[in-house]
């Protein structure tokens, strides 16, 4: 068995390193503060040819797989923009490139892969409901069959990007929740034109005002009779739930990869600190209430990294991998929290300031152990589909 990275992933994390090096903690941290896109960092990438990293070559991208993807994430975040700014990265080279790659038709491949490889296009992903999250396929939001058009009404929330992006995969029911049998039956992927949409004032979105990872605003989204061409569907109607399937697994892969990163800048300034301060004349990192906790994370950064890079692996070679991506979703989004809360605690008092990166990390690290799925609905993934223990729900 061999561990080592391929060539393409090690050229990706030279690359995205060789960027992310001008981009330093304060820079993030402005961003943050700013509530702002990182424009340079972006632009950077876009030039660099990293957004189209998963656009198959033909359409004018890298031809690389979600591991590669995955790396680019964790570098980018573990240069210092951690898991909040790295969903930056996830939402159009993850969300939309991959998703369109595997299930776009010709014609929404050959129009829309090679912008969204330039970056001249960007996506987002509206799936969640104020009453369907972890309910997911308990949503609502209708599409209702007209000729060659559907007309869609629902609202959605937490959706994150919609000012940026020209594109939303919207998950629609084109059967209700409660007539789908199975449950995952009746839903349909569409491709949205949000600037036409909302130009036509059929879509609407407020920000949401939040704790952390401001430089990507989340949105609450309303959508009033809002026609879309059947051209537009992802997939095939009623039949979403395969392409569904195919967003949420790369994105807990994605996620973890962006949290494993937040956990491993939160590491690194946390042992410095340990090293550099000294209390009753010796560096704090010499008493083994602080080494320790730090070890720690050490040990589960590695462990969940180990999982992220099998799930990603697994899901190249089109294989299941609901199991190892909800694994490494887990573990890293704890390991990341974990790097962040001692962090907080070697930095004592100072980690409350912001003019040191404590808090943003500590704030950025807690949205993966509720988002894009809670820690309990993985644990509950795990013990009713791999232990067979009866369902709770
Ligand atoms: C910053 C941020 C960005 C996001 N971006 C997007 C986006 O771009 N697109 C999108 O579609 N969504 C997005 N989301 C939404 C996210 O996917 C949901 O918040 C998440 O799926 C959880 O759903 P919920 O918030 O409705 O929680 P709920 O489903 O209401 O759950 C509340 C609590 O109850 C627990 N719970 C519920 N049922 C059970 C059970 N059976 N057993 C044990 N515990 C249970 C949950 O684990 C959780 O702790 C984002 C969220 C955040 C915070």
């Amino acid at each position: 068995m061999d561990f080592t990275l391929p060539e393409s992933a090690l050229a990706v994390q030279r690359g995205i390193a060789d960027i992310c090096a001008r981009y330093d903690l304060d820079y993030w941290q402005r961003c943050e503060t700013e509530k702002r896109w990182p424009e340079e960092v972006w632009a950077e990438l876009a030039k660099g040819g990293w957004l189209g990293l998963a656009v198959p070559e033909e359409y004018g991208g890298g031809g690389q797989g979600l591991l590669e993807l995955a790396v680019a994430t964790e570098t980018l975040s573990a240069s210092g923009s951690a898991g909040g700014s790295a969903f930056t990265y996830v939402l159009t080279p993850g969300f939309g490139a991959l998703t369109l790659a595997r299930h776009g038709s010709p014609r929404q491949r050959g129009e829309l892969l090679p912008k969204l490889a330039t970056g001249e296009l960007e996506t987002c992903f509206a799936l969640t409901e104020p009453d369907a999250g972890s309910n997911a396929l308990g949503i609502s939001t209708f599409a209702r069959r007209d000729g060659e058009e559907f007309v869609v009404k629902g609202q959605k929330v937490w959706i994150t990007g919609v000012q940026r992006a020209t594109w939303m995969l919207l998950v629609t029911r084109t059967i209700p929740a409660a007539e789908a049998k199975p449950r995952s039956n009746g839903l349909t992927v569409l491709l949205v034109n949000v600037p036409e949409a909302v130009a036509a004032g059929r879509l609407t979105f407020q920000p949401i005002p939040k704790m952390g990872a401001n430089t990507t605003p989340s949105n609450t989204v309303f959508i009033d009779e809002l026609r879309v061409p059947a051209a537009n569907v992802v997939g095939e109607v009623d039949q979403g739930a395969r392409v569904l399937w195919d967003i949420l697994n790369p994105e807990r892969i994605l996620l973890a990869a962006s949290a494993l990163g937040g956990a491993e800048v939160a590491l690194r300034v946390a042992v410095q600190y340990a090293k550099e301060r000294e209390v009753f004349g010796r560096p704090i990192g010499a008493n083994q209430a602080i080494a320790f906790p730090l070890a720690q994370v050490k040990a589960k950064i590695e462990l969940a990294r180990l999982m992220l890079y099998k799930a990603a692996w697994l899901f190249d070679r089109q294989r299941p991998c609901g199991t190892e991506a909800n694994i490494a979703k887990l573990t890293a989004s704890q390991a990341a929290w974990e790097a962040a809360d001692h962090a907080f605690q070697t930095y004592g008092g100072m980690a409350y300031s912001l003019e040191y990166p404590v808090a943003r990390l500590l704030a950025d690290a807690r949205i993966g152990r509720v988002a894009p799925v809670t820690e309990e609905l993985l644990l509950n993934h795990l013990a009713t589909q791999v232990l067979g223990l009866p369902r709770s729900f």
